[in-house]
């Protein structure tokens, strides 16, 4: 049972609190990434859980196991760091076959095992050579065989992509995922980088100042994010977020500012009330002439990515940007009227930030 939980972690250095009364639960097999800002915690909370820290208060269960006060070296768990931490003058192999050797594995043994990660990874042409004659990412694989080699309950990663180029990130990214499908493994992987989470998580914990956001699928936090913290940091361009009144019209209810009438979809009696609205560029649509409503805009300049173009916009007091397949047919200067589906629109309180619909 590789199942991972976290009981109120908390830890503080001196007047920082560093990670908060954090709760969450691992299933076994998941691969969960925690995301957030630079300073959030997610360093702190994962060498916690690896017992290279120890906490001010809370618990760590493995499996039923309460390890919080087991020594790192006896937590069956295996951590991958950013830098690849091999020893230089060793040879891949050897590498790999450290933790076994440590461990007191006879030879023929560890060759086994060593030939079985090496097949896995695809480094078995490579297991003669030394560390500084590798690529970044054959390091960071033969890391990585270094942790698997030891069948761990469960992996532990800090950013293990972050000194690799994009395109070999992308490449990594993959095989990391594919290995995860085929080993079944649980897996908590630390990032800042909302593509990495988005495409390897099975569930995403987003943390803000040492506290859980939302715990969610990758589609879950994109989709119904709990916080305007969550809505602003996934996605890209990130969310359009504009201060506006829910307000009762003819047609319903409709979410209000200065240059915005954006109808809600639904029909009810509700006091005025000031609210964060948010939509995804990608769910705005540019209206044709004549329409009435919606959100007025000046556009400010075209951005090409490619196959898809974002315009970025000003409306009032607001900047809005608008994400679609190229050409968007816009220039700047132009003046559009900006719609999206009422199912689109996201609602949070003014004050707290917290999702509402
Ligand atoms: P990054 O993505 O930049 O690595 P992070 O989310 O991993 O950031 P942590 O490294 O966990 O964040 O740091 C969380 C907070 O705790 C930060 O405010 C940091 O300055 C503080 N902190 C971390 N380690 C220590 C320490 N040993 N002593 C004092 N403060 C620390």
């Amino acid at each position: 049972m590789s199942r991972i939980r976290l009981q109120r972690l908390t830890r503080r250095f001196g007047s920082v609190t560093a990670v908060d009364a954090v709760s969450l639960d691992v299933a076994d097999g998941e691969f969960l990434v925690l995301l957030g800002p630079s300073g959030c915690g997610k360093s702190t909370l994962l060498r916690m859980i690896a017992g290279l820290l120890a906490p001010t208060e809370g618990r760590v269960l493995l499996g039923d196991a309460d390890i919080t006060d087991v020594p790192p070296r006896r937590r069956d768990l295996a951590m991958v760091f950013q830098s690849y931490a091999l020893y230089p003058h060793l040879s891949v192999a050897r590498n790999i076959g450290f933790p076994l050797r440590a461990r007191g594995w006879s030879r023929a043994a560890i060759r086994e095992k060593v030939a079985e990660v090496a097949a896995a990874l695809d480094l078995t042409e490579l297991l003669d050579r030394r560390p500084r004659e590798l690529s970044g990412g054959q390091r960071q694989r033969v890391a990585l065989g270094r942790a698997l080699v030891r069948d761990p309950g469960a992996f532990l990663m800090d950013e293990p992509l972050s000194n690799l180029d994009a395109a070999l990130r992308a490449g990594t990214r993959a095989e990391i995922s594919a290995l995860h499908k085929r080993l079944g493994a649980t897996v908590v992987y630390v990032t800042h980088d909302q593509v990495e989470a988005m495409t390897m998580a099975t569930r995403i914990a987003l943390l803000d100042k040492g506290r859980l956001e939302q715990v969610g699928t990758p589609a879950e936090v994109y989709d119904e994010p709990a916080s305007v913290f969550v809505a602003r940091f996934l996605g890209s361009p990130a969310m359009n977020l504009i201060d506006a009144t829910v307000a009762a019209t003819a047609a319903g209810l409709a979410a209000r500012a200065r240059e915005v009438e954006l109808p809600l979809g639904i029909d009810a009696e509700t006091p005025e009330r000031p609210v964060v609205l948010g939509v995804r560029p990608e769910h705005l649509a540019i209206a044709g002439q004549g329409a009435e409503g919606g959100i007025r805009a000046v556009v400010e300049a075209v951005e090409n990515l490619g196959s898809e173009e974002v315009a970025h916009c000003r409306a009032g007091e607001a900047r809005v940007s608008v994400r679609g397949p190229r050409p968007l047919g816009l220039r700047d200067g132009d003046r559009v009227r900006l719609t999206a589906r009422p199912e689109h629109l996201h609602l949070f309180d003014a004050d707290s930030g917290r999702r509402l619909a």
